[in-house]
């Protein structure tokens, strides 16, 4: 894809602002028209994912969609994303391959490719957080390391037959995988193997398959997963009074960096840690 076929409004509709002005010629298409992509970590209307979902909707990308085997799970996710008018509504748990290789092989059923993944998922057990990192338990450490930094390679393998003329895929990390964030303990070593997965899964997925893979490193938002994240709101806080734009970053900014990196937009950047934190990350204090 590239920029002949945005829609005039694009920048008007996502950015605003002086740059709103700028008008891309050509087509009336959305700058996902076309493009289908599975999202895997919507758990609600305040997820990262969910995020980028409506950024990408508002583009015309026709998504698929996963969610834990529950059946709360099922019934939270199925009504949420309803107005989408998604085909695909899949349970998945990633860890397990049976899981995963019914998903893609519902999604090539269902749409016959993939343009784009985004895999949004973490986990860790609270208690382990709650303690000092040294006293990480064995079982906690695979379990966390299990779900939220090999899930994507696991994911990205499954993915790739699905994109023969090559795709996108975007995972979300924390800063806490670059600088000890205490609290985030287990959860910030697995951010670190995650996006050391991005750079190894970047240099496998791009000669041949022409299949990019980039991070967001996105700033503390209130979401179900950072509950479970010791003194959270504190770390939050603390963001919005270091960083240069001095506030937290919003979903909308989350979402709309999503698109950049899905698109052709970004076609020359691959196994990339983008920071979408207000600047927090850049300041020394
Ligand atoms: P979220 O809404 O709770 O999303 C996390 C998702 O992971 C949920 O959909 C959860 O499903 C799913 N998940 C957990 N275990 C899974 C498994 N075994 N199989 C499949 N899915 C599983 O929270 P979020 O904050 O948007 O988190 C999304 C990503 O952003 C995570 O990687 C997180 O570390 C990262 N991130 C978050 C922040 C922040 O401040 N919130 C900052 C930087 C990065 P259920 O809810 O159904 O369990």
């Amino acid at each position: 894809m590239n920029q002949s076929t945005c829609e005039p409004d694009f920048f008007t509709k996502h950015v605003g602002g002086p740059a709103a002005q700028v008008q891309l010629k050509g087509a009336k298409m959305g700058l996902f028209t076309g493009k289908t992509g599975l999202v895997m970590g919507v758990a609600n209307d305040r997820s990262i994912a969910w995020a980028m979902s409506e950024s990408l909707f508002a583009e015309g990308a026709e998504l698929a969609f996963t969610h834990l085997p529950s059946p709360s799970s099922e019934r939270r996710v199925s009504r949420l994303v309803e107005a989408q008018n998604p085909k695909l509504v899949v349970p998945c748990d990633v860890q397990k391959d049976e899981d995963l290789e019914r998903v893609f092989k519902a999604v090539e059923q269902t749409y016959g490719k993939l343009d784009f993944l985004i895999h949004s998922i973490a986990f860790a057990p609270p208690d382990e957080l709650k303690k000092p990192y040294l006293q990480t338990s064995r079982a906690g450490w695979h379990l966390a390391m299990d779900i939220s930094a090999y899930s994507l390679v696991a994911c990205s393998r499954y993915a790739t037959p699905l994109m023969p003329h090559g795709g996108t895929i975007v995972t979300v990390s924390y800063f806490g995988g670059e600088k000890v964030m205490p609290g985030y303990n287990l959860m910030g070593v697995c951010k670190a193997a995650l996006e050391h997965s991005v750079r190894y899964l970047a240099w496998d997925l791009g000669r041949e398959k022409n299949i990019r893979v980039n991070a967001i490193s996105a700033g503390p938002m209130r979401t179900l997963s950072s509950a479970g994240v010791p003194g959270f709101d504190e770390m939050r806080e603390h963001a919005a009074e270091k960083a240069c734009l001095n506030r937290n970053v919003d979903f909308k900014e989350l979402g709309n960096t999503a698109l950049y990196l899905l698109s052709d937009l970004s076609g020359g950047m691959t196994g990339e840690v983008l920071h979408v934190d207000c600047g927090y990350s850049i300041v020394g204090l």
